[in-house]
């Protein structure tokens, strides 16, 4: 703990204060980064600010550490232990960055600007004005995928954003007080009290899991009566879930599951949503197809993401991106394929990986590299270009300045020696409740795939490790033992 203590007074020690940062120089490129997600703010943990007029635009002014979303759902975790401003983040850089809290609604790559929107509740308007950039960085991440599915978007809770994991935490207490209330019949108790989560992938099983918890750890102690009516239903279109996992562990989420009383419904598919029911199209064992009504209290819809309006409308400007679907195409270096000064990262991108936070991080990285090394060699260039005019001035020095010529060029070769971007994958985790979880790894070029109550303890420590600041990871530590000593706290 003391270790703990000393570590973060150092941290702090070591923050600049926005006073001692450098001012921008406006005689260098200006590199705008869209986006406040896992891509741009990695790349703005690396990047040497110095080098460029960095703006950074975005309508959330914080990080998010995602992973550990589902938890804020039910209050294992308060919402702003996982939040970290980005104005924090950029006092931590030599020189300073601007941020604008706004939205990016549409980019001209041939006039080279954006367009920004801001909606101020203090002035109760909205401003919309344009940004030049001389580069630009998109990581705007991507939306709730709906499929268009009708009532879907009308009704049902997404779990992507803070204020999301809040509506739902308010929702299922509001669930919870009006099954309780006087005279309710036992259909209109038995629908409210039904959870239904659409969607199998991790975010859906973490979330599917989290509430179960909630109820078995909580709501059923200080509500008996509800002990057997409370019901989570995970609905998967596919035969299994968690389908990006090895096989062992999805069979093992699975009968973990089927212990928690989590009733999984793979092979079905979601086709209409009301305010009160979800209907699906089930696949039968025998291959027959049924129609299943399911009225519902909470509607969680987890099926992944789709493309954002400002990314479709930019796909539609570059004639090179017209076959993509999924996002900008770019190439191993992160360029958005057709287009000059524009690079891509993140679930906005289409590089050939998952669209994970780890995916993101890691692209992120790799462009602040990238930059730091471009403006390094724009400035060795620069180097050369004035030693070589002064070899013509000053005849009697050249052994020595053709030295320092050769010496900066062995700089340059090795500077520009990049290496188009990688991944590499560490592996996937998910929470499965009940204090377990399960973990594929990978361990020097194999793979590892465990589940159960150490990897439950790995999953914490993992995420812990991952967490953005040590203020995060001490408020995350706080949260986890004040829900295990006084429970979660149920008020809405
Ligand atoms: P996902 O794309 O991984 O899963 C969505 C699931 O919804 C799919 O299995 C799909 O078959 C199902 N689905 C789609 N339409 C449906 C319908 N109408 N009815 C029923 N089911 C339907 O989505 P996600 O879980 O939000 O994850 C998004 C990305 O983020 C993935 O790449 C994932 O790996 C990553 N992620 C990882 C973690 C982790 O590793 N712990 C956590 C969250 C997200």
């Amino acid at each position: 703990l003391l270790g703990g203590i000393g570590y973060a007074g150092w941290l702090i020690y070591e923050d600049r204060h926005p006073v001692e940062q450098i001012e921008a120089d406006p005689t260098k490129k200006t590199l705008v980064i869209l986006g406040t997600g896992w891509g741009s703010v990695s790349l703005l943990k690396k990047l040497d600010t110095e080098n460029y007029n960095v703006i950074v635009i975005s309508p959330r002014n914080y990080f998010l550490f995602t992973p550990l979303l589902p938890s804020c759902t039910t209050g294992t975790i308060e919402h702003r232990s996982i939040m970290e401003p980005i104005r924090s983040i950029l006092r931590q850089k030599k020189a300073r960055a601007k941020f604008y809290e706004a939205e990016a609604t549409s980019i001209d790559p041939e006039r080279k600007v954006i367009k920004v929107s801001d909606i101020s509740e203090v002035r109760g308007d909205t401003l919309e004005t344009e940004v030049a950039y001389d580069m630009l960085v998109i990581g705007v991440g991507a939306e709730n995928s709906t499929f268009g599915i009708p009532g879907v978007k009308e009704h049902s809770c997404f779990l992507k954003e803070i204020g999301d994991a809040q509506q739902i935490r308010k929702r299922i207490m509001d669930c919870v007080e009006t099954a309780t209330f006087k005279d309710q019949s036992p259909e209109e108790i038995e629908r409210l009290l039904h959870m239904v989560v659409v969607g199998g992938g991790p975010t859906g099983v973490e979330f599917a899991a989290e509430l179960q918890d909630f109820f078995e750890q909580d709501i059923k102690k200080l509500i008996p009566e509800l002990a057997d009516r409370f019901r989570v239903t995970l609905i998967e279109a596919l035969p299994n879930v968690l389908p990006s996992f090895s096989k062992h562990l999805i069979e093992y989420t699975e009968s973990t599951f089927k212990e928690e009383k989590i009733d999984i419904k793979t092979k079905t598919m979601v086709k209409k949503v009301t305010n009160k029911t979800v209907e699906a199209e089930a696949t039968r064992p025998d291959g027959k197809k049924e129609t299943v009504v399911m009225p519902y209290g909470l509607l969680v819809w987890a099926t992944g993401n789709a493309v954002r309006g400002i990314v479709k409308d930019l796909i539609a400007k570059i004639p090179a991106q017209k076959d993509s679907r999924r996002g900008l195409a770019v190439n191993e270096y992160l360029v958005v394929q057709g287009a000059r000064d524009i690079w891509a990262v993140g679930d906005c991108a289409v590089a050939g990986y998952a669209p994970t936070a780890q995916v993101a991080s890691q692209e992120g990285s790799f462009l602040a590299r990238l930059f730091n090394n471009m403006a390094k060699t724009e400035q060795i260039e620069d180097n050369i270009r004035e030693l070589s005019s002064s070899l013509n001035v000053k005849p009697g020095n050249s052994a020595e300045v053709t030295r320092q010529i050769e010496e900066y060029e062995r700089q340059l070769r090795r500077i520009k020696d990049i290496k188009p971007f990688h991944y590499s994958h560490q592996g996937s985790l998910a929470y499965i409740g009940s204090e377990k979880a399960v973990a594929d790894i990978s361990w020097f070029n194999g793979n590892f795939a465990s589940g159960g109550g150490l990897t439950f303890l790995f999953w914490r420590s993992a995420y812990l490790s991952m967490c953005f600041s040590t203020r995060n990871r001490l408020l995350v530590i706080n949260d986890w033992l004040k829900s295990k000593v006084f429970g979660r706290d149920v008020s809405r």
